[in-house]
């Protein structure tokens, strides 16, 4: 199997490298193989990719807004045209099952596209009106050199819900993908040059973290936008905040997922198992502590033990597989390291905890997906993040509790609520402190929708309107129509 681009970097509407950079070696995760080779950036690339935005960037934003979308939505439709060969090349990045990456991913890229490229059109400045002829209006104005850097989950999305507000907005963007998954930026890449993006606009460049560094420390950069772990983003946000950049952290998470007596029993096992199953676990909103009342806790148990015993774990690429392996060798360790913690810990490994045999993929990265039970509050796997498919599932007794319990965490990216009792629902979310909320679902993130965190997990928003306010600036404009009535 081989993927391999062009070459490792695209700047200025053309792919380009240099082989002084660190190499880098993509593994398709199902096997283990390397499917291509690419170097990191060099301090030229960084530099090039930079000044090439630098460059583009203040003729674009002087495109009528309206013309701008419609490049980005002309993006969007070669995304959907493109949609199983990108889905293909998003599993073999991923290991991610092709059923999914067929449906979410360069789908939701798409999606992101379409929407930031209409609604710029109507995203303007405010009139202020001060009676009798002075009057002020605001203008949105684009901050100019944007970077956006990825985590490994969501490749193609992230680098859609990252580029399509940053461009709309009349920015430019340097897209750093995870070292982990460094191939379908480049896709979208070509896929803006093919839509009619003029170069310079959105370019990627490759690396570990010292790329990522040199990119936001950057005296031409204006924003960050970081997708990853709380630990990184503590460290982006310390060098952005220190050179006043503007910054959106969008980071991990613990978060909780309550199923009172009353919820549809199905309906709630299907929520928890997408709120800790899909892309094998590895999605940062996951509600990886299950809290459920003391009432329905054998009916749910029971159900989700039968539908989880069900999944199918297997080759990413056979559109019958449910569950592909996890990204790389370091992150099955570290989820299976956390099956041993919660043992010892005292927690009951209720299902799975075990490394899958399948036939062919020996090299990969797969791990069954687990249930622990007989979970408390202060154990390791109730608080922090495993970034793996491993759901605690917690019992609770009244609503006040699980509310308390809920909210003991330092993170506060997503809660979700199952609950036929409405008015419980809407007082339950109104208590829970998370960016990103579902009633009677999970894990669901339209574009519409802004995405992101309270507390740890995060500082501003993606997707919806709130993105577009993110990569711009305001500026007030006070309009005199009168006389200066100055006292000298
Ligand atoms: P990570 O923090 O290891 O890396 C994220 C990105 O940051 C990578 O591209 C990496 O190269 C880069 N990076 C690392 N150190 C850097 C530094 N000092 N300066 C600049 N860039 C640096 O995260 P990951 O392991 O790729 O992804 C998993 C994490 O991402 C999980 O914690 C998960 O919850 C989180 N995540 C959050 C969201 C969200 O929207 N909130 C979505 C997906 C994943």
């Amino acid at each position: 199997m081989k993927a391999q681009p062009k070459a490792s970097h695209y700047i200025n509407g053309r792919y380009v490298d240099d082989e002084q950079g660190r190499p880098l070696e993509v593994i398709y995760p199902a096997t283990g193989e390397a499917i291509a080779r690419l170097h990191a950036a060099t301090p030229n690339i960084v530099e090039l990719a930079v000044e090439a935005a630098r460059a583009a960037q203040d003729e674009w934003a002087r495109v009528r807004p309206a013309e701008r979308g419609r490049i980005l939505r002309r993006a969007a439709d070669i995304l959907r045209a493109r949609n199983d060969e990108l889905a293909r090349l998003e599993t073999l990045d991923t290991g991610k099952p092709v059923q999914e990456t067929e449906v979410a991913d360069p789908a939701s890229a798409a999606e992101a596209l379409e929407f930031f490229g209409g609604a710029v059109a109507a995203f303007h400045g405010d009139y202020v009106d001060f009676g009798g002829g002075p009057f002020a209006y605001t203008r949105r104005e684009p901050l100019g050199v944007c970077v956006g850097i990825g985590a490994w989950n969501y490749p193609i999305q992230g680098a859609g819900w990252k580029s399509a507000p940053a461009l709309a907005m009349g920015n430019a963007m340097v897209f750093k993908p995870s070292e982990n998954t460094p191939l379908s930026a480049l896709a979208l890449a070509e896929i803006y040059t093919e839509a009619g993006l003029p170069d310079g606009l959105f370019n990627v460049v490759q690396g570990l973290s010292e790329v990522g560094a040199a990119l936001v420390t950057h005296p031409e950069v204006a924003k960050v936008s970081l997708t990853g772990s709380v630990p990184t983003g503590r460290k982006v946000l310390a060098e952005a905040g220190a050179r006043m950049k503007h910054a959106t952290m969008e980071l991990g998470g613990k978060s909780p997922l309550i199923v009172f007596d009353d919820a549809d029993v199905e309906n709630a096992v299907g929520g928890a198992m997408l709120a800790n199953f899909y892309s094998t676990g590895q999605v940062c909103s996951n509600g990886t502590r299950v809290f459920v009342q003391e009432g329905i806790y054998d009916r749910f148990l029971a159900r989700l033990t039968e539908r989880t015993a069900k999944i199918r774990i297997g080759d990413p690429l056979d559109p019958a597989t449910q569950m592909g392996p996890l990204i790389n060798r370091a992150q099955l360790d570290k989820v299976t390291g956390y099956i041993a913690i919660g043992r010892e810990e005292g927690a009951r490994l209720h299902h799975g905890g075990g490394v899958p045999h399948l036939q062919g993929f020996e090299g990969g990265f797969f791990i069954e997906p687990t249930i622990f039970t007989g979970v408390r509050d202060d154990m390791r796997i109730a608080r922090e993040e495993i970034f793996g498919p491993v759901m605690s599932v917690l019992t609770f007794r009244e609503e006040g509790e699980a509310i308390e319990r809920a909210n003991d965490t330092e993170f506060g990216l997503s809660a979700g609520v199952f609950t036929l009792n409405l008015p419980r629902a809407h007082r339950v979310i109104a208590e829970l402190k998370a960016g990103s909320c579902w009633i009677n679902h999970y894990n669901l993130a339209p574009v519409e929708l802004p995405f992101g965190g309270f507390r740890q997990s995060g500082v501003g928003r993606e997707n919806s309107l709130a993105a577009l306010a993110h990569y711009s600036q305001l500026k007030s404009v006070y309009v005199e129509t009168g006389d200066v009535d100055s006292p000298y």
